[in-house]
C-alpha cells in the first residue's frame, strides 16, 4: 500500500541526513511558563519523578496555592513529596560573605531522613488560570487522532525534566510545550502502544527512537520541516544507551517505526496526510 511507501520516503530522507552529518543545529523549545513560577521546578529530582509517579507535573501546597489564586476542590487528596529532616551536625563552617567582607560561623545541618509533605496536584485545584495553560489543542497536528483513540491532551508546566510526557496508564499527553513535534513524538509512543501489546516492556531507548523518528517523518509528511537537528540530538541520545550509532539504531527499530506511522495514517482525517499515503 501507498501509505508505507510515503512513511519509508519521509524515514529515508531523515537517515540520509544523519548519514551525511549535514545536520541543522537543535534549537531551543519556547517552554510553558517561567520555570521559577512553579515550585516542583525548584524541587529535587526525587520529588519530581514522585510528582510525576502520582499523576502531575505541578503540586503545591495549601498556602502556595492559594497564593497563586487557586484553591484545592473539595474531596481532593494530597499527594506527597519528600521534605528533609536537618539535624545540627555539630561542625562549624566558616563562610566567608563577600558584600560584606565579614567571616560568619554557621553550624552544618545533616540530612538524617525525610518526612512526607502533603502538596495538591495542579488538576485538582480550580480558580484562576495559570499562565502556563494557553496550549491550544485543536492547533496541533492530527490532535483529531488523539481524540479519536480516547487520549486526553493536556499542557502541563515544564518543570526542567521533560517537553512532553505520554502516560498509557491515564491515557494521557502532556504537554509543556505548544512544539507540534513533541506532540507528534507523545501520539508515536500512543500508536506504538496500539500495534504492540508488549510495548510497555520494550526499551526505553527503542520506545524513544521510534517516537523521534516518527515524529520527524510525520512531520514531512505533514509538508513541514522537522527540527532535525533536535531529532538528531535526541536520538543520538537513546541510541547510546543501546551502544548503538544513531542511523543502525533507527534501522533497528524501522519495522515498528513504520507500523507507528500507519496506524497513525489510518487514523487520519487530515486530507494532507492521506494524500501523501
Ligand atoms: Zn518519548
Amino acid at each position: 500500500m501507498s501509505t508505507n511507501n510515503s512513511a519509508s520516503k519521509a524515514v529515508n530522507k531523515i537517515l540520509e541526513a544523519f548519514e551525511s552529518g549535514n545536520i541543522p543545529q537543535a534549537i531551543a523549545y519556547s517552554t510553558f511558563t517561567p520555570p521559577a513560577n512553579i515550585p516542583a521546578y525548584k524541587w529535587t529530582q526525587r520529588n519530581r519523578a514522585l510528582a510525576f509517579l502520582q499523576g502531575t507535573g505541578d503540586a503545591r501546597g495549601f498556602v502556595q496555592w492559594k497564593d497563586a489564586e487557586r484553591y484545592v476542590k473539595k474531596g481532593s487528596k494530597s499527594v506527597y513529596i519528600l521534605g528533609p529532616i536537618l539535624k545540627k551536625s555539630n561542625q562549624i563552617m566558616d563562610i566567608f560573605d563577600e558584600k560584606t567582607g565579614e567571616t560568619q560561623h554557621e553550624e552544618i545541618m545533616e540530612c538524617v531522613g525525610y518526612h512526607a509533605i502533603p502538596v495538591f496536584r495542579v488538576e485538582d485545584t480550580e480558580g484562576k488560570p495559570l499562565e502556563y495553560l494557553p496550549l491550544d489543542v485543536k492547533t496541533l497536528p492530527l490532535a483529531d487522532i488523539a481524540a479519536r483513540w480516547g487520549i486526553e491532551v493536556k499542557a502541563g508546566a515544564f518543570n526542567g525534566e521533560y517537553n512532553g510526557y505520554y502516560c498509557d496508564g491515564r491515557k494521557e499527553i502532556v504537554m509543556a510545550t505548544d512544539s507540534e513535534k513533541t506532540f507528534l513524538h507523545e501520539l508515536a509512543h500512543c500508536s506504538h502502544y496500539r500495534i504492540d501489546p508488549k510495548a510497555e516492556q520494550a526499551p526505553s531507548w527503542g520506545k524513544e527512537v521510534i517516537a523521534e523518528l516518527s515524529a520527524a517523518a510525520l512531520m514531512y509528511m505533514l509538508g513541514k520541516e522537522p527540527p532535525l537537528g533536535n531529532n538528531f540530538q535526541y536520538i543520538k541520545g537513546h541510541a547510546e544507551e543501546a551502544n548503538l550509532s544513531p542511523v543502525n539504531a533507527c534501522m533497528k527499530i524501522l519495522d515498528t517505526c513504520l507500523k507507528v506511522i500507519n496506524e497513525i495514517v489510518q487514523a487520519s482525517e487530515t486530507q494532507q496526510l492521506n494524500q501523501a499515503a
